[in-house]
């Protein structure tokens, strides 16, 4: 049956009221001085960073959001019997909370939902260290080893995880049908991977507000709202 490999960014999110952290244009790069606290040296040299990052991340957008109609029409998409896998730019877990299975889902930038150790990289759910955060332990220290933790989130300055990239490629080379969604298709690897797939042969479809550097090589080009465009879009690749 025909493989979907569904590349998923901030776009299919805006509509859950997750701002584009990382794009061109994200939250990032137009406020630098926010950006420490997602650069790797930053926050792991600082006690300060990490305390104010510790902070904000219990108004984290992305940890209240509810995924919309873009998420369920994916999970609507496997549920059909189509074999389905997403390669998310996004950290918010929002396929996940639509029902998507888990191993039907690549992290490319990893998760909000879950913190990490930075020494023995044991991970945990973000909850339990927020709720360390409230009780007063304002720069929380590994269980285990003592280690600093962070967000489970690919900073700035950390490589992808390789296992991760080497499965997003895999899935571009193999899939038959590559639908870009919501992503500018101008952050790496994300972008490359619309290309690997249109070289393996497989039909690319965009569906993106703004023209993307991979517009000229799609069968079809979307620009209308992803609330409204993708789920008449992925019925027509429904097996049944
Ligand atoms: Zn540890």
């Amino acid at each position: 049956m025909t493989l979907v490999a569904i590349l998923t960014g901030a776009g299919i999110s805006t509509d859950s009221g997750i701002p584009d952290y990382r794009g061109p244009n994200g939250v990032w790069r137009r406020n630098p001085g926010a950006e420490k606290y997602v650069t790797y040296d930053a926050y792991m040299n600082d006690p300060e960073i990490r305390r104010r990052a510790w902070r904000r991340r219990g108004d984290s957008p992305a940890l209240r959001a509810e995924p919309n109609a873009g998420h369920r029409a994916v999970t609507d998409l496997e549920r059909s019997g189509t074999p389905v896998r997403v390669i998310t730019q996004n950290v918010d877990g929002l396929h996940q909370r639509a029902g998507l299975p888990a191993r039907k889902v690549l992290e490319l930038h990893g998760t909000a939902r879950e913190i990490m150790c930075a020494a023995c990289r044991r991970r945990s759910g973000v909850d339990r260290a927020l709720a360390r955060v409230a009780a007063g332990d304002d720069d929380p220290r590994c269980e285990e080893c003592g280690g600093i933790l962070k967000s489970a989130t690919v900073m700035f300055g950390e490589r992808l995880d390789p296992a991760v990239l080497g499965q997003a490629m895999a899935i571009a080379k193999g899939c038959e049908v590559f639908i870009a969604v919501g992503s500018t298709l101008t952050v790496q690897p994300a972008a490359s991977l619309a290309g690997i797939a249109a070289d393996h042969g497989a039909r690319l479809i965009v569906v993106n507000a703004d023209p993307t550097p991979y517009d000229d090589r799609a069968e079809r080009v979307i620009r209308e709202p992803i609330g409204t465009s993708l789920p008449p879009l992925l019925r027509t690749f429904h097996a049944r």
